[in-house]
């Protein structure tokens, strides 16, 4: 990647650059063969041999011309982030020694990573190595540019020989089949003859921290865990709310102006930045697109923050949770469905309590969101999240729904009456300044708290952790959106009467679903209260909620839609524990290594710099009572710090004779990590204690407050 230092950015002229967009494809394909390509990416089917190879030819021209020397397979693997195996074009030299650059339809379509080296979860023993990576037709290829060269990216669905999914797109693509099949039977009950096909459309915010390299290189825990291990709060935090949409400091300016303009060259539509509620965290919010190529550019972001990141000197944090007492970072994760023609089935109109089929979608979203609420807190988890879900700065770990006042209301006449006859309005916003115009305002206020929120015409699931992947929250929408709308197109397509079974069967599902909706503070503990009344289940962890995805109920669902087989779902399983185990096992060892060769050596210098001044004092009859406490303190917290570092040792000895994936992870969750908890605390203390010149590691202050 290189700097881009011009000054005068030329937004049109950049965007899409390094896209091979469907416009290029007609530019540099024949007619007959950009009008298959374009079939089967909207209807699907197999491409012709011939046309993958023109295809492909294509492709590679354009990306030659713009300096691409290798070509990739760019896919998804389960461990969260993306993978890729370059590939120079170059053939075998010919008998003048001459290379030629080769590309074929089967390079572009197949391609056959070592997948021995990637997370199945039991799906493949490493002898079984082969795994396959499937062009994704519907995403578009793309170039990086990078220190490396230019490399053609591919996005590519990743499958284990026997077709089983590897990735997080493969069940994602499914999803978005099912919901289409689904949605189209429920529009063709309303009449709706036009629409050929119901795409969920997805924008998701992404939140991020930067802190300068010099100091991250410096931390172990920031190195190997993503986040701080350890650190005592600096004096200031986000308490005076001046950091929120603040102005950007030069350096993040520099950063975010780069940023965008390598995103807008792949064709992301970076669209909102601004400073976040913690010092030293971001925003970046592009426009929403079709799921899975919102899904492709969510990767590509997160990728290209830490890179652009690089090169100014700085890194990008995107854990959830990088420092103690400030907030950490999620991703909103907005959601809507809209068709091919451009209706979008989630908006209510100016009177929603008229728009019949709006109430039916609007009920089974809920219906689908009650009956799956742990499915869907599932997708949100992650290690990291854990930190962050639930600890009155992100949504609590209970799901529900905010529909806002105007909903709400037509949901309670329809509930309570049986009908609904109006719609609340918003009515003026006065201000009571003359020169201020007044305006309609909005119908409904924001909350802020909610997990699950209506913001006007799409859904927004706010638990979504900054550094995972929107693949599986967006496939578990999707799957439970299709069932819940299949289940009511069971009914109504065989109802004698069409207007008075949707009626009822509104009223039934509103009725029998109320208690996912909250619309009050989400943070508060009379909430966990009352959520447990209604039976709102409360998985605090990911770990608790990982079982969700092999309930019957869950099998039946993924089964049912082709989402997910069982084989698939026990294998999900199986590594969403190892990976939990792994990643706290990592931070414990980091924590361990940082407390013996780093703090406790630090901590002791100074402890015997102030000894030795104690004794000099002593020696000349003067007052060293002073320090003689401090020296006193330290040496207490110091051998807490000793005694945790062995009881944590021990912990770790002992999960290694745990085989079984869930015991091991349950071990990790409730022993381990109170045992790093033990840890941290004393060594917290002492840095508020001791010398700062000793203090080995940056601080909070240093990290957060001098970027
Ligand atoms: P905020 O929630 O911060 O007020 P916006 O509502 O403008 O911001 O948008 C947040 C994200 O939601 C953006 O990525 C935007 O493109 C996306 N978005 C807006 N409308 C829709 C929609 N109908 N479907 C899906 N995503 C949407
Ligand atoms: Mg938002």
């Amino acid at each position: 990647m290189t700097t881009n230092e011009e000054s005068f950015i030329n937004i049109e002229e950049i965007f899409g650059k390094n896209v091979f967009s469907i416009g290029k494809m007609k530019e540099h394909l024949s007619e007959e063969v950009y009008l298959e390509l374009k079939r089967v990416m909207e209807n699907g089917g197999e491409l012709k041999r011939e046309t993958a190879d023109e295809v492909a030819q294509a492709m590679k021209d354009w990306a030659i011309e713009n300096g691409a020397t290798h070509f990739t397979h760019w896919f998804q693997p389960l461990t969260g982030i993306t993978a890729e195996k370059h590939d120079a074009f170059i053939t075998h030299p010919d008998k003048k020694g001459k290379t030629i650059l080769d590309f074929s339809g089967k390079d572009l379509i197949k391609g056959e990573p070592d997948a021995s080296s990637f997370p199945s979860g039991g799906l493949r023993a490493t002898f079984e190595a082969r795994g396959y990576t499937v062009w994704d037709i519907t995403s578009p290829a793309f170039l990086k540019e990078d220190a490396i060269g230019v490399i053609l990216c591919i996005p590519t669905a990743f499958c284990s020989y026997k077709g089983e999914a590897l990735d997080k797109k493969t069940p994602l693509l499914r999803s978005m089949e099912a919901l289409n099949t689904q949605s189209l039977r429920l529009i063709r009950l309303f009449g709706n003859t036009n629409s050929k096909k119901v795409i969920p459309n997805v924008g998701a915010e992404q939140e991020y921290f930067l802190v300068d390299h010099s100091k991250y290189m410096r931390r172990m825990d920031l190195i190997f865990a993503g986040r701080t291990l350890f650190g005592a709060n600096a004096p200031k935090g986000q308490e005076m709310d001046d950091h929120y949409f603040g102005t950007i400091p030069e350096r993040v300016g520099s950063y975010m102006r780069d940023l965008n303009i390598e995103m807008w060259k792949l064709g992301v539509s970076a669209k909102t930045q601004h400073n976040e509620a913690a010092p030293a965290q971001h925003e970046l919010a592009p426009i929403y697109e079709t799921a899975n190529i919102a899904v492709d550019h969510n990767q590509l972001m997160m990728e290209t923050m830490k890179k652009v990141a690089e090169r100014h000197g700085m890194n990008c944090l995107l854990h959830e949770k990088p420092f103690k007492g400030v907030n950490g970072s999620g991703k909103h994760d907005n959601w809507s469905l809209t068709t091919d023609d451009g209706i979008n089935l989630l908006d209510p109109g100016e009177t929603p309590h008229e728009n019949i089929q709006f109430l039916l979608v609007l009920a089974c979203i809920l219906k689908a969101v009650d009956t799956h609420a742990d499915l869907l807190r599932q997708s949100a988890s992650d290690v990291g999240n854990d930190l962050r879900l639930g600890a009155n700065e992100a949504p609590p770990a209970i799901i529900s729904v905010f529909l806002g006042e105007q909903l709400e209301d037509v949901v309670k006449q329809l509930v309570e009456t049986g009908a609904a006859d109006h719609t609340l309005a918003g009515g003026k916003l006065e201000t009571g300044v003359s020169t201020l115009t007044d305006f309609e305002k909005d119908a409904t206020d924001r909350n802020r708290t909610s997990p699950f929120a209506f913001t006007g015409n799409k859904f927004e699931f706010r638990m979504v952790g900054s550094s995972d992947s929107i693949g599986s929250p967006n496939t578990i929408l999707n799957a439970i959106v299709a069932e819940a709308f299949c289940e009511a197109c069971d009914v109504l397509e065989k109802a004698d009467n069409f207007d008075m079974g949707v009626h009822d069967l509104i009223k039934k599902y509103f009725t029998e679903h109320r208690r996912i909706i909250f619309n009050g503070d989400g943070y508060s503990e009379e909430w966990v209260k009352e959520a447990e009344k209604r039976g709102l289940p409360n998985l605090r962890s990911m770990v608790d909620a990982v079982d969700t995805l092999v309930t019957d109920k869950a099998i039946k669902l993924f089964e049912k839609f082709g989402i997910f087989t069982r084989t698939e779902l026990e294998s999900r399983r199986e590594i969403l524990y190892d990976i939990y185990s792994k990643t706290i096992n990592i931070e414990a060892k980091t924590m361990l290594d940082m407390a013996r060769r780093q703090y406790i050596p630090a901590v002791s210098r100074y402890e015997m710099e102030l000894s030795k001044t104690a004794g000099l004092l002593r020696e000349i009859n003067t007052d060293f009572s002073v320090q003689r406490e401090i020296v006193r303190s330290i040496a207490d917290e110091l051998t807490a710090v000793h005694n945790a570092c062995k009881n944590l040792e021990d912990v770790l000895e002992e999960a290694c004779t745990i085989s079984n994936a869930k015991d091991k992870a349950f071990y990790y969750r409730e022993k381990v990590f109170e045992c790093m908890e033990i840890l941290r605390r004393p060594v917290d203390r002492l840095e508020t204690m001791v010398d700062r010149k000793y203090w080995p590691v940056p601080t909070y202050a240093e990290l957060m407050f001098e970027v």
